[in-house]
């Protein structure tokens, strides 16, 4: 994800041999119209409840289907959108099409709500609030049903600005998630200071907990210290059952992953809620988390 002055570096260089920047800059001044063309769309991934065997939301993840390039992914134009205007119309664009397309799961009769990736500028927008309330009475959806993600870094630009959007938004009945907790800046205090409801745990400390005792650590870690601060918690990168069932050990309930499913198109959410397959809980026992 976006990681401030970072990212122009990643996008125009290191990586990115030399011959290839004048594409990645002439990608840059195509966003704007291709956003217009409607050439972004939304793909959805299952955020479910193992335990209870439910499907709690859909995280929203965007995808350019470029005209020439085929379809390219988040990290290839996020992030330099969020060093440009670019980042306003490209979340009103995602955040229209998910309320509507999660108002229409409600009305089929699922009982699901939708995640949405907030970047830095827009939670410092003090209309965003209003923007969100509009577009959830547009699509006819209870913000209740709206989850926004953001990371902790987000915050920091200036964080009493960012805390009276965050307490805003909260008034509206919306759930706000740390994304990639534990990957920022962020210390203890300024996220006790935050209203929040979840820690989202980054997949980079979930990818290895079988092999990584440190890794493991970190996620009991999140997890006690969620509980205490009586936040949920989340863990995203569940992608092999082991790792799964290891996640419900460790006392983490509520997975995104590989294993469960992977982001899909609006048109296959619909039919994949119908048939959710049955997660298999191995061991429904979680570990204790007291020393
Ligand atoms: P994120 O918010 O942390 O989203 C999770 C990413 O992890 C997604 O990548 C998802 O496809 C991937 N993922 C989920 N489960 C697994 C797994 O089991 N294994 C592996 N290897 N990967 C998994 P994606 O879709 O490429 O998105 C990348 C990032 O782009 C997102 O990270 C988010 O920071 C950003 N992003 C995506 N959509 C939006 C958006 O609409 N607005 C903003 N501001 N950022 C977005
Ligand atoms: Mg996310
Ligand atoms: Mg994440
Ligand atoms: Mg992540």
């Amino acid at each position: 994800s976006a990681k401030a002055a970072g990212t122009g570096v990643r996008v125009f260089g290191n990586d990115v041999d030399r011959d290839d920047a004048p594409g990645r800059l002439s990608l840059v001044s195509q966003l704007g119209s291709a956003i217009e063309a409607g050439e972004l769309t939304v793909h959805y991934q299952p955020i479910t409840d193992v335990r209870r065997g439910m499907t709690d939301r859909l995280e929203a993840l965007v995808r350019w289907e470029h005209p020439t390039l085929g379809r390219i992914g988040p990290s290839d134009f996020v992030p330099m959108a969020e060093q440009t205007d670019l980042i306003g119309p490209l979340t009103a664009r995602v955040i229209d099409e998910a309320l509507r397309d999660c108002a229409g799961w409600i009305r089929d009769g699922h009982d699901v709500g939708v995640a949405i990736n907030v970047s830095a500028r827009v939670l410092h927008d003090l209309r965003f609030p209003v923007v969100l309330a509009d577009a959830a009475r547009l699509a006819q959806l209870p913000p209740s049903a709206i989850t926004l993600e953001i990371t902790e870094n987000s915050v920091l630009r200036e964080p009493g600005r960012a805390a009276r959007v965050l307490a805003e938004l909260r008034a509206l009945g919306v759930r706000v998630s740390v994304d990639d907790f534990g990957t920022g800046f962020s210390s203890l205090s300024s996220l006790r200071d935050l209203p929040l409801d979840e820690l989202k745990i980054d997949r980079r400390f979930v990818g290895a907990i079988l092999e990584d005792t440190d890794d493991e650590i970190i996620v009991r870690t999140v997890v006690a210290l969620a509980s205490q601060m009586g936040l949920s918690t989340v863990a995203e990168g569940a992608e092999t059952s082991a790792i799964a069932d290891r996640l419900l050990e460790l006392g983490c309930d509520v997975l995104q992953g590989f294993h469960l499913a992977r982001p899909m198109p609006a048109l296959a959410v619909g039919e994949w809620l119908t048939n959710r397959p049955r997660v298999v809980v191995l061991d429904p026992a979680p570990v204790g988390l007291s020393p």
